[in-house]
């Protein structure tokens, strides 16, 4: 592994790294200049690397970015909010390169102060931007195909559920289907579903065992592919499935087990999403906190 630090000269440096590549570049970055980069990504796509570039859709890179091309693919990503911007700056090269940092692949970002890090080797760091890069794409994809329904109090909702215990032959498990307003906690209880082998198809179970001393690109890049297709097929499991639409799944769990154990406190209960539709990743928590007098603490108290 190798790490490397740069606050001057960057772009320069961006694009040795990028000449570089043998088979992949996958760049996911704010603002990109097509002027500097356009002919750069045509001169890789010419010899056969696969090139993916994923940027903010503002009216900037509309009129100074990389323009579409079928020779490499372009995803201009709308956050949910107008004031939120798609503002990661990073770029993975043959699956074992990594670029991240404050700097803007535009061209003023020169005359500012900034800094890249180049990371090469680092295979666990790298499958987490992998996952995030092709979450991104999968979140694009899923834009205009759906929609967020509002509170009455104005804020974003999404339907939890929360998963009982598996039984049975078929691992048959309860999901009930809660209506939770992002900001507020407006809940109402909309129903029960039923799913078989979810937790499996959650990952909750069969955890892949990789030996650390050797991961490596292959064994990174086949279980990042495991990873890739139980979440893609988690993805389609909840868009196709008929009853009542889920966007999110969660468990009821103690947040004090410890304390509760040994100092006898009062539990703590917490609501753990583990599981999100890609088309609202942002808008839905990790962690809903008991609110005690408010709909959190009806979700709770429901399942306790
Ligand atoms: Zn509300």
């Amino acid at each position: 592994m190798a790490v490397e630090a740069y606050f001057e000269d960057i772009e320069d440096k961006i694009i040795r790294v990028l000449r570089s590549s043998k088979y992949s570049v996958k760049i996911c970055v704010a603002w990109i200049s097509g002027k500097i980069y356009t002919p750069i990504l045509e001169d890789l796509a010419n010899r056969g690397v696969n090139v993916e570039l994923v940027y903010d859709n503002n009216s900037t890179n509309l009129r100074h970015g990389v323009p579409r091309s079928n020779k490499y693919k372009t995803y201009a990503i709308d956050t949910r909010l107008s004031s939120s911007l798609m503002h990661n700056k990073f770029c993975i090269v043959d699956d074992e390169i990594l670029i991240t940092g404050s700097y803007n692949w535009s061209n003023k970002a020169k005359d500012s102060f900034e800094n890249i890090v180049v990371i090469r080797n680092e295979f666990e760091l790298i499958k987490d931007f992998l996952h995030e890069f092709y979450d991104l794409i999968a979140y694009y994809d899923a834009f205009s195909s759906n929609y967020v329904r509002k509170c009455h109090c104005g804020s974003n909702l999404f339907n939890l559920g929360i998963l009982g215990q598996e039984s049975g032959l078929y691992d048959e498990s309860k999901i009930d289907v809660w209506s939770v307003c992002v900001k507020n906690s407006h809940v109402s209880h909309l129903g029960e579903e039923y799913a078989q082998h979810l937790r499996a198809q959650l990952g909750m179970k069969y955890e892949p065992d990789w030996c650390l001393e050797t991961y490596d690109k292959d064994s990174m890049l086949s279980e990042f592919q495991q990873e890739r297709s139980s979440s893609n097929s988690l993805q389609n499991y909840f868009n196709s499935r008929s009853g009542l639409r889920i966007h999110a799944i969660g468990t009821i769990a103690m947040d004090n087990w410890n304390g509760h154990m040994e100092w006898d406190e009062e539990p703590e209960y917490i609501v753990n999403i583990f599981w999100r539709d890609m088309y609202l990743r942002k808008l839905i928590p990790e962690t809903l906190y008991d609110d005690y007098f408010g709909g959190i603490n009806e979700i709770i108290s429901d399942h306790v």
